[in-house]
């Protein structure tokens, strides 16, 4: 159902970042907004990193009810915010806050969004080998996630020795206590055979470069034919990785889906509310432009 207009008593929900005016975010969680009927907006906020602080306590005297996070803040608002779930002081990143009687809280709805596909796919996590390509930021939500999924073998690929070392010591202190193994990408052909999950997390076959792949087609043939492939890309859907394992016949599974399931998890946190998922697919695939 559409408002008919902002009144006195509407809500105001949002997301921060900078840049921010390319965020999918606003039309998507609109959307649902009106679908639901509730009396609320979602507003875009530039926000600087050097006014981060002052932006979050301006929220709160606002009377903001809450707001998504994205780049460069999902690190630093962690500081700012009175309390953060477990997962996503795991993860080091906050994606989603909401006001509580005490203070701002936080949670990284990123990890919510990578499992929500996988969680509808009958697979015996407790058996699987997930092997994650890169190991930046969105490894992280994607690590988590599988510790979430009960996944007893996870690897690490990335094309720094030095670097993969760093991603598992950052893990030492952390309220999860994945078993990481890692790997060099010059040696991904060794794990590749026995593994149920392959997740691509590095930007490789992103926009502009949408012929690139992170694995090649004969690598992708080294996988077992149940194998599933994820890329966390969402520009292009699917990407040329997606449509190799596609050919191959493998199950596939975009970074859209993500994007939607992590929105879905924010509004159900600040509305308490069933999000209208299809209708926020639909509105998010329509941005991108996707059938
Ligand atoms: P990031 O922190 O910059 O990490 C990127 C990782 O990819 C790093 O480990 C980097 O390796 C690796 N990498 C970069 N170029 C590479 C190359 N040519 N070959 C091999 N590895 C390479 O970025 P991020 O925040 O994790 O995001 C990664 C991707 O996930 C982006 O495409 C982003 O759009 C996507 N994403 C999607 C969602 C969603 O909701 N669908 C959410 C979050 C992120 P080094 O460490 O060696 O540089």
């Amino acid at each position: 159902m559409r408002r008919s207009g902002l009144t006195g008593k509407t809500q105001v929900l949002g997301i921060i970042g900078h840049p921010v005016e390319h965020s999918l975010s606003p039309p998507m969680q609109n959307a649902a907004l009106a679908e639901l009927s509730i009396d609320a907006v979602y507003v875009p906020f530039a926000v600087e990193p050097a006014a981060l602080e002052t932006a979050i306590a301006g929220l709160w005297s606002l009377g903001i009810q809450g707001f998504n996070v994205t780049i460069p803040h999902k690190q630093t608002v962690i500081t700012t915010l009175t309390s953060v779930t477990d997962i996503s002081q795991a993860v080091g990143a906050v994606n989603t806050v909401w006001r509580t009687d005490e203070g701002w809280a936080g949670t990284n709805t990123d990890v919510t969004g990578f499992i929500a596909p996988l969680q509808q796919s009958d697979r015996d996590w407790s058996q699987a080998r997930v092997v994650v390509l890169g190991n930046g930021g969105a490894a992280r939500a994607v690590v988590a996630g599988c510790i979430t999924l009960g996944c007893p073998e996870i690897w690490l690929v990335g094309r720094s020795a030095d670097k993969l070392q760093h991603f598992v010591h950052s893990w030492q202190d952390s309220p999860l206590q994945p078993s990481l193994r890692t790997c060099l990408m010059t040696e991904l052909d060794a794990v590749l055979p026995a593994t149920t999950l392959l997740v691509n997390t590095t930007p490789v076959g992103m926009h502009p470069q949408v012929n690139a792949t992170p694995v090649t087609l004969a690598q992708i043939a080294l996988l077992p034919p149940d194998a599933i492939a994820y890329d966390l890309i969402y520009t292009p859907s699917p990407t040329q990785f997606l449509q190799l394992a596609a050919q191959r016949g493998l199950t596939t599974f975009d970074g859209t889906e993500m994007l939607v399931q992590q929105g879905a998890a924010a509004l159900q946190i600040w509305t308490q509310q069933s999000p209208p998922i299809s209708l926020m697919r639909q509105t998010l695939r329509s941005q991108l432009g996707l059938s």
